[in-house]
């Protein structure tokens, strides 16, 4: 005779402040969107795939990646949602546009904001360029969006 086990949900919230190393690959690619404006992939000497955001690892043949290639900060969007529900960790008030865009030069997709267009008028397809903040700290968000590339 087997008991059926019912699943235990706990529905919690949880939100706090930590701190952590960014490890060695995502430091210098934190770094580089700080101090250079550059954005930096890996690219795969096995399979040449460059990977962005960079990471150490390929995910196809989980060779290492030690090469740094710099990608295009134009891209194209391969797609995108219109968010609503707020949440205490988003960016942005809603609505905003949380879009993956693939640069020039990567083989992968980059989830980012896209702003400065009309949600009716996104079409997956268009290019979009990456616009940096002015002052920047080493965080995903010196780059402040993307937006169309008329
Ligand atoms: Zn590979």
């Amino acid at each position: 005779m087997s008991a059926e086990l019912e699943p235990v949900v706990h529905s919690k919230t949880r939100l706090w402040k930590y701190r952590h190393y960014a490890g060695p690959v995502r430091s210098k690619f934190l770094a580089e969107l700080r101090d250079n404006k550059r954005i930096m992939g890996t690219k795969c000497p096995v399979c040449n795939r460059v990977y962005l955001p960079a990471r150490p690892t390929c995910f196809v043949c989980f060779g290492q990646l030690y090469e740094w290639v710099e990608v295009s900060n134009k891209g194209t969007l391969v797609t995108y949602t219109v968010v609503h529900q707020k949440e205490p960790t988003y960016p942005l008030d809603t609505p905003f546009v949380y879009g993956i865009v693939r640069l020039d030069g990567a083989d992968t997709g980059l989830a980012h904001i896209i702003s400065e267009v009309d949600p009716e008028h996104l079409r997956i397809g268009m290019r979009l360029e990456a616009v940096f903040k002015e002052e920047r700290q080493g965080s995903i968000l010196d780059i402040k969006y993307f937006r169309p590339l008329y």
